[in-house]
């Protein structure tokens, strides 16, 4: 059989760097190589090229260029804000008490874990059925000792928008700083720190058509955490190392294509998203999607197939050129049913047939045709399988 199409509909997984990208990238690799903490002209042209990349990031968040500070990409933004945070406050005597949600990316989780070992309480937050979390329950969880509260701006599996503005508040009721990861939500939704009154957000770059390894954290100035990368005096005295220079450009100019792409970006992923999830519904009985519909990523479609595994699906689905995701990415090697799913309450079984579908500004309406004829051939096989197997009592 020969290969006919791929098709991939997994860009919250990671997304193509974009020619437009590559481009402004690549001068920095071999010509434009000076290093930005260097005197002369190529290493001040390269401080140059830093300072109009941060510019670019802070434009599409409504930032000050000065508030955005580069990183290796959103998972480390994640754990310098939780473990700066943390530990700077408890030095102050401030409290040890943390507030985030169970439907919490790994590199929020995995960090809140790593400080519970370390002292720290951690309360992590439920969810409705659709994956929102509510000011009500953060406001309940509030301690006179809580010292940070981070809660994700979309989740990366259910696709579920959350209200970070109401969220930001509650916390600045009570004199908490806010933290937001906003890696799914970058390039996806509109977003405004100050009206939102976010104090810090996880950003990356490879989620928006940039580069890989490269990110940002976004702190409100007046913010002070300790360094989490120790060295030389990067970014502005926060992040040591020589900086990733045309990561960095990369980033910004994804940044820059994102902002003024944005409401088109948006229409079109909703489009071909409903497109998806009609077509899956017109052609094969009982599906169900998680997440919220109304608030919603715009690329999204998370579907639970009854009856049948995601991983099988997933794997049929690759014979025919198409990449999808089962649960989030990151736990796909492990057949551990994905926490987000467990969160909202969908049952052992129906997590295992969950498949995450997620579409960019590449995939066109005849990519979907062409996924939904494989889709309704690999599921109406595998739950013949499956029913067979069952009449036999496997
Ligand atoms: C991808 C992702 C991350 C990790 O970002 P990296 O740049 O890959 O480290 C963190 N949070 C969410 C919600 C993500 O989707």
């Amino acid at each position: 059989m020969s290969q006919t199409r791929r098709v991939y509909l997994d860009y919250s997984a990671t997304t193509p760097v974009k020619e437009e990208v590559l481009k402004e990238m690549i001068p920095y690799y071999t010509e434009k190589f000076g290093n930005p903490s260097s005197l002369y002209t190529i290493g001040l042209e390269s401080k140059a090229a830093i300072d109009k990349a941060r510019a670019q990031v802070a434009g599409l968040i409504n930032a000050d260029p000065a508030e955005v500070y580069f990183t290796g990409g959103g998972s480390e933004a994640d754990n310098w804000t939780l473990f700066s945070v943390a530990n700077a406050m408890k030095t102050k005597g401030k409290g040890n008490h943390i507030i985030t949600s169970k439907i919490e990316h790994h590199a929020v989780l995995h960090s809140c874990q790593f400080l519970e070992k370390n002292g720290f309480e951690v309360t992590y937050l439920d969810c409705e059925k659709d994956g929102t979390i509510t000011p009500e329950s953060l406001e309940a969880a509030i301690r006179p000792d809580t010292i940070l509260v981070s809660i994700m701006f979309i989740n990366n599996e259910i696709g579920t928008i959350e209200p970070v503005e109401a969220l930001a508040k509650v916390a600045h009721d009570h004199g908490i700083l806010f933290h937001t990861d906003a890696v799914q939500a970058l390039g996806n939704t509109h977003i405004d720190v100050k009206k939102m009154g976010i104090d810090m957000m996880s950003m990356s770059s490879h989620k928006i058509y940039g580069p890989k390894g490269e990110g940002a954290l976004y702190m409100r100035k007046g913010i002070k955490i300790p360094s989490f990368i120790h060295g030389g005096a990067q970014e502005m005295g926060k992040r040591a190392g020589t900086e990733n220079l045309p990561g960095i450009v990369g980033f910004g100019k994804a940044a820059e294509l994102a902002g003024e792409n944005l409401d088109k970006h948006i229409k079109h992923c909703t489009d071909i998203r409903n497109y998806l999830l009609d077509q899956i519904k017109k052609n094969i009985p009982d599906v169900v999607v998680n997440g919220n519909m109304e608030h919603r990523h715009p690329g999204n479609a998370n579907v639970i197939f009854e009856y049948i595994e995601g991983e099988s699906i997933l794997l049929l689905l690759d014979s025919f050129g198409i990449a999808v995701s089962t649960g989030s990415a990151c736990s796909s090697k492990s057949l551990k049913p994905s926490h987000v799913l467990a969160a909202i309450g969908v049952p052992d079984e129906m997590i295992h047939g969950t498949i995450r579908f997620t579409v960019g500004d590449f995939t066109t309406k005849e990519d979907i045709d062409y996924v939904i004829d494989c889709l309704t051939k690999v599921v109406s096989r595998l739950r013949e399988i499956s029913s067979v197997n069952s009449k036999k009592g496997w």
